[in-house]
C-alpha cells in the first residue's frame, strides 16, 4: 500500500519565491499520476518536497496515513528517478544498482538477486559489468530504473526522465515505463513539461501554473472539460484554437459573432451565455472538431483563408485566417488545398467551449478538479 496525499503544501524558497501555493493532491495506492505543466510551474519542487529533498514551507504530507514532512528522504521509503540519470560514472551497472542497497547493509545474496531481478525486468542483464559510459541514453534511462527498482520502494517518482532522450526513444521510454508500472503495481509520480506523456502515462493528470494547481482528472477529462482557458490550451496537439468572438441576439437566438463569421451555441450553452449578451468572450474549438465543409450553413460556419498547409499524411493540418485572427483544422489528407483559398468549416458546437475574457474560466460548464 502506498498512498500519497498532499494537503495544503506550500514552497517559499529563501528570497520569498513562491514556488508551489496550496497544493492538494491524493495519489491513490498503485495510481500513476503526472505533474504537467510549463517550466517553473512548481511541478519539480513539488515532487522534491515529496522525496525529502525540500523541506516543506506550509501544509500536510502525508504517506499511507503517516505525516512525513519531518521524516528524512532516507526514511520514506521512496524511490526518485532523475532526468540527468545520476549515476556513478565509476561504477558498473551492477554497482549503480546495488549501492543504495549496500549503504542500508542489505544481505550480498539479497543485493544480488534483487539487482539481476531487476535487470532481467528492464532487460539490461547483458549490460552488468559496463560502465554509464559505454552505455545509450536509453540504457542509462533504464539503469537508473533499476536502481529505483531493486530498493523496492513505496513510491516511485520520476523528474522529467526523458528529457535527455531523442524523440523516438522517447516514444519507446514511455511505453516501457507505463509497462513497468503495470508490472511492478506500484505508485508513481511522475514530472513532465509534456502534455502528450502526460496524455499518455497519467492515470490522473495534476495540472499546474505559477506555483498552482489548474485542475486534476484523468486524461480524457480534462481534454474534454477543462476548468479554464490555460489546461484547455496546454492539453491536446495541436492545441485549442481561440477566437474572440462577441455573444448577441439574433432572430430571437444568441450567436456568437467574430466579424467576420458567426457560429450558433448550444441551447445548453446559450443558457450559460445570456449574461455574456454584448461582451466578448472566447471561442474554444479543437482543430479536430473544425469539419470542413462545401455546403455551409450560414448560422454556423467558419469562413476562413488558407494561410500555410501541413500534410502529415495521415491528416493534414491547414492554418487559417479570418479577417483578424488565426486558426488551425486537422482535416482528411484525400481533400485537395491551395494556399490562399477562401474554405468553409462547420464547428462541433458540442465540443465547443466559451471561456471569460477577463477569469478566463469556462463559461457553460463547471468542470469539477478531480
Ligand atoms: P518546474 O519543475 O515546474 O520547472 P520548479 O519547481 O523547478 O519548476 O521551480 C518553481 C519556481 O521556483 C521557479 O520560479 C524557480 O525559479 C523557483 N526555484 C526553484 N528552485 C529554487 C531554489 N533552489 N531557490 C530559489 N528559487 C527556486
Amino acid at each position: 500500500m502506498a498512498k500519497v496525499e498532499l494537503k495544503g503544501i506550500g514552497k517559499v524558497y529563501d528570497g520569498n519565491v513562491r514556488a508551489v501555493d496550496n497544493a492538494n493532491i491524493t495519489v491513490e495506492d498503485r495510481e500513476f499520476v503526472v505533474f504537467v505543466g510549463p517550466s517553473g510551474c512548481g511541478k519539480s519542487t513539488t515532487l522534491r518536497m515529496i522525496a525529502g529533498l525540500e523541506d516543506i514551507t506550509e501544509g500536510e504530507l502525508y504517506i499511507d496515513g503517516e505525516l512525513m514532512n519531518d521524516v528524512p528522504p532516507k526514511d520514506r521509503n521512496i524511490a526518485m528517478v532523475f532526468q540527468n540519470y545520476a549515476l556513478y560514472p565509476h561504477m558498473t551497472v551492477y554497482d549503480n544498482m546495488a549501492f543504495g542497497l549496500k549503504i542500508r547493509k542489505v544481505d550480498k545474496a539479497e543485493i544480488e538477486r534483487r539487482v539481476r531481478e531487476a535487470a532481467r525486468i528492464l532487460d539490461i542483464e547483458k549490460l552488468l559489468d559496463r560502465k554509464p559510459k559505454a552505455l545509450s541514453g536509453g540504457q542509462r534511462q533504464r539503469v537508473a530504473v533499476g536502481r529505483a527498482i531493486v530498493r523496492n520502494p513505496k513510491v516511485f517518482l520520476f523528474d522529467e526522465p526523458l528529457s535527455n532522450l531523442d524523440a523516438k526513444l522517447r516514444v519507446q521510454m514511455r511505453a516501457e515505463i507505463s509497462d513497468l508500472h503495470h508490472r511492478l503495481n506500484a505508485t508513481m509520480i511522475y514530472v513532465t513539461h509534456d502534455q502528450v506523456e502526460a496524455m499518455t502515462m497519467g492515470d490522473k493528470i495534476v495540472v499546474m501554473k505559477d506555483g498552482k494547481i489548474q485542475q486534476i482528472g484523468s486524461p480524457l477529462y480534462l481534454y474534454n472539460h477543462p476548468i479554464n482557458k490555460f489546461v484547455a490550451g496546454f492539453i491536446g496537439s495541436p492545441p485549442m484554437n481561440f477566437l474572440t468572438v462577441k455573444i448577441v441576439e439574433k432572430g430571437g437566438k444568441l450567436v456568437a459573432d467574430e466579424g467576420s463569421f458567426e457560429v450558433s451555441p448550444t441551447e445548453e450553452q446559450a443558457k450559460a451565455l445570456k449574461a455574456y449578451i454584448g461582451k466578448e468572450v472566447f471561442f474554444g474549438i479543437r482543430p479536430e472538431d473544425l469539419t470542413y465543409t462545401t455546403t455551409p450553413v450560414a448560422s454556423n460556419n467558419m469562413q476562413m483563408k488558407i494561410s500555410v498547409i501541413e500534410p502529415l499524411g495521415a491528416e493534414t493540418h491547414l492554418f487559417l485566417t479570418t479577417k483578424t485572427q488565426s486558426c488551425v483544422a486537422r482535416c482528411s489528407p484525400d481533400n485537395k488545398y491551395t494556399i490562399g483559398e477562401t474554405v468553409n468549416f462547420t464547428p462541433f458546437m458540442e465540443k465547443g467551449k466559451f471561456f471569460d475574457k477577463d477569469t478566463e474560466l469556462s463559461i457553460c460548464e463547471t468542470p469539477t478538479t478531480e
